[in-house]
């Protein structure tokens, strides 16, 4: 388990062990403490809790995976749980069922703003190869908190009185919120590593005399599986690569587009072309280092998305770095407004990333029957494609095969010496 994974485990062991010490008694205190307060009561302040959460965290996840970075997700993380642990003695000036009402809908939304973002943190620092062990063990270590919370907190609410008890809930939960500022310098040390990590100075070139003949390719549209992969780096500068960034070129101008992306030509690499007006561009390995938090909504569209128009959210400045392909040095580039959205609109691509993946989900709902068209029409596309590979394989082969043997000529008959 590396350091970021425990100390989450252990943010979360304390919050919830607040939180376990006092849900099991709580409808006893509602019961006792509010004038008028039923049982009933103590079950409609669980679902105003349960309810605001259950709805708030549906927007809140959507909205961390549009973007998802672990800084965020840790302040969100930690305004959520800060207010959790603050609110927590509110409970004591509880005196009608509105007053509990409202503080449980307060709760309910700071859980929504916590949870997600706990769990975008968690899992994204969980050891790849042992995810699905680390992701029990947090949950055995998390139940047996609440087990053993569950069996003192009612001692202890006997003992000491609930405002007592609100107290400690407070200090574990407040507790674990100081944990989880332990983290912050490790993310940031790692967004660091992240960016250093990133690469040699240069890229090793293979120089070749080639006449490079620049053709159009094939645009993959929405529904082909290559446009959900992650590209993966470009290694060295040769024939093959200038090829390919020559054939993305003419692509592009074919299609009358800004910028492309090797995945819609169907290459895993990370190579991507533009041409804001300025003459075209070739990004290798391009990597964004900076976004700005300033961000604008523009109509974007996409060659693998035809006929699709989205107001889309992006940062208005970004600084990157990439290697040249005429000499596979590595760059840095601070750009803005549209030259900005290009590039972050393709190494979206390259990681995977389409456009409707930055709408919210209720946005995206409206789309269903346009992606569903560009689905079909990619199928068939897809079919083709792999017609006409077949084709052409056949012809090779058919070329290729041996001709039949000559038969040998038959020996000249023996000439007779008389
Ligand atoms: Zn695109």
């Amino acid at each position: 388990m590396n350091r970021s994974v425990k100390i989450l485990v252990a943010y979360n062991f304390f919050i919830v062990f607040g939180f376990g010490l006092l849900t099991p008694i709580f409808a006893v205190f509602i019961t006792r403490q509010i004038i008028g307060a039923t049982v009933a009561v103590a079950g409609l302040a669980e679902a105003i809790y349960l309810g605001s959460k259950g709805i708030g965290q549906i927007f809140v996840a959507d909205y961390l995976d549009i973007e998802q970075e672990d800084k965020r997700n840790w302040r969100w993380a930690l305004i959520g749980s800060l207010i959790f642990g603050l609110a927590t003695p509110l409970y004591i000036l509880c005196h009608r069922p509105i007053h509990l009402y409202l503080i449980e809908l307060l709760m309910g939304l700071s859980a929504a703003l916590e949870y997600p973002a706990f769990y975008s943190l968690f899992l994204r620092h969980l050891d790849r190869r042992r995810k699905t062990f680390q992701l029990s063990l947090h949950n055995t270590i998390i139940e047996l908190g609440t087990a053993v919370a569950a069996a003192i907190g009612g001692i202890l609410a006997s003992y000491f009185g609930f405002f007592n008890l609100f107290f400690v809930v407070m200090g574990c939960s407040l507790f674990g919120t100081v944990l989880l500022i332990t983290m912050y310098p490790s993310l940031s040390k790692e967004e660091k590593k992240e960016r250093e990590g990133s690469i040699k100075d240069s890229l090793s070139i293979i120089f070749s005399t080639a006449v490079i003949a620049p053709k159009v390719l094939d645009i993959r549209h929405y529904g082909d599986p290559v446009l959900r992969d992650r590209a993966r780096s470009v290694k060295e500068i040769n024939d093959e690569v200038r090829q390919l960034a020559a054939d993305m070129i003419a692509t592009m101008v074919k299609g009358d587009g800004v910028g492309l992306a090797a995945n819609q030509v169907g290459q895993l690499k990370r190579l991507i072309v533009l041409d804001i007006g300025q003459g075209p561009t070739v990004l290798v390995n391009p990597k964004i280092l900076d976004k700005s938090r300033k961000r604008e909504v523009l109509e974007e569209g996409c060659l693998s998305l035809p006929g699709l128009s989205l107001k889309i959210r992006r940062p208005c400045k970004i600084n990157l770095e990439y290697f040249q392909l005429s000499d596979g040095k590595r760059v840095k580039l601070l750009a803005e407004g549209i030259l900005a959205r290009v590039i972050l609109h393709e190494i979206d691509h390259l990681d995977g990333i389409l456009l409707m993946d930055k709408l919210y989900f209720w946005q995206r709902g409206r789309l269903k029957k346009q992606l569903l068209a560009i689905k079909q029409q990619t199928q068939q596309e897809t079919k083709d494609r792999e017609k006409g590979r077949k084709l052409k394989e056949k012809i090779l082969i058919d070329t290729r095969s041996p001709l039949p043997p000559i038969p040998p000529n038959p020996p000249p008959p023996p000439t007779k010496i008389s």
